[in-house]
């Protein structure tokens, strides 16, 4: 009985290894408690040996700049930012990247000297992520599904990378030509999602990329028809931005029809090394943390 109360009483593992001189990081969001970044950064922090301890901070709509207040006071060395909080923060920052501008959206903050620098890591993630699979957008006409939040940063980083042109295919067609237009270099095209449309944009593809959250785990949503990859040309490759489950049914039909299939492990992890390494300042070599975030992945 006292053997059980003890185990009861016990804090985290994690908390007893924590120094006092840790830097503290965090993602901030409204609702946040489903985030995985903890997890993620967590892991890889323990990985490298870091002294830095990342938490999960609720934070209210409206609140971001109360919130930058409390942290700078608070001695934060930097912080996440999921919904609803990314263009909020835009405008409370002292200095921007050139993702954060461009998407209009800010990821990753970090406190230096009393100022807050805003970062997007989208992109870039996604960009990364794709290099280490041996997949470069320049030149290549690119058929994206979706026009959400996701969306935007991959179809604008795509752009900005070179890729010959992108059709930016999504059920609500509006919501595609709202993102083209946000383009500025006129590479982004609104399409249909339509059985149709998507088989005669397939034709001439040679990457598609799924930003819509059709086949994710824990939806009912799926694509009605899979058809389109039969008009792909033999070499296009097909990447999922999802990665629950590990092989979603897009990618499943793709590899059997013979095309590379790459999920969004290799995003979600490639962007929480960028984040790291703005907070940090050290580069990372994400192969050396992947095993890491797999695992606390698994288990968590
Ligand atoms: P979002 O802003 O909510 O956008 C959702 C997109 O899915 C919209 O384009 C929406 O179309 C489309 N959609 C939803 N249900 C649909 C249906 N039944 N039929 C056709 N289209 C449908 O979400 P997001 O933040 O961009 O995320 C999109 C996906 O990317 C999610 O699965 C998310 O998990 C994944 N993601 C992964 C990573 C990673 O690190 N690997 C990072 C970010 C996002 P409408 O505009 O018509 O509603």
């Amino acid at each position: 009985m006292r053997e059980e109360r003890a185990k009861r009483a016990a804090p985290p593992a994690a908390l007893l290894r924590v120094s006092n001189r840790a830097k503290k990081l965090c993602v901030i969001g409204d609702p946040v408690e489903h985030s995985k970044s903890p997890l993620i950064q967590n892991a890889m922090i323990e990985a490298l040996g870091l002294d830095y301890l990342y938490l999960c901070q609720p934070v209210p709509r409206g609140a971001c700049a109360r919130w930058l207040e409390c942290a700078q006071f608070a001695g934060y060395a930097g912080f996440n930012a999921t919904m609803p909080h990314k263009q909020e923060l835009l405008p409370l920052m002292d200095a921007l990247d050139g993702d954060a501008s461009l998407f209009g959206a800010v990821n990753t903050v970090c406190l230096r000297d009393g100022k807050a620098y805003g970062y997007n890591t989208d992109g870039e993630g996604f960009i990364r992520a794709l290099a280490a699979e041996g997949i470069f957008p320049a030149g290549m006409s690119v058929l994206l599904l979706g026009a959400g939040g996701a969306a935007k940063a991959v179809a604008l980083k795509l752009a900005q990378q070179g890729a010959r042109r992108v059709f930016v295919s999504n059920r609500t067609e509006e919501k595609a030509r709202q993102l083209c237009a946000q383009d500025p270099l006129g590479r982004l095209y609104p399409a249909g999602f339509d059985r149709e449309s998507l088989r005669a944009l397939a034709a001439g593809t040679d990457l598609v990329v799924n930003c819509t959250s059709l086949g994710m785990e824990g939806t009912r949503g799926q694509f009605e028809d899979f058809s389109f990859l039969g008009a792909l040309p033999q070499d296009a490759a097909v990447v999922d931005l999802i990665y629950a489950p590990a092989e979603t049914e897009l990618l499943r039909q793709a590899a059997r029809r013979g095309h590379k299939a790459v999920n969004g492990m290799g995003l979600l992890i490639q962007q929480a090394v960028l984040s790291l390494e703005h907070f940090t300042g050290i580069q990372i070599d994400p192969v050396c943390v992947q095993g890491a975030v797999e695992a606390a992945l698994k288990a968590g």
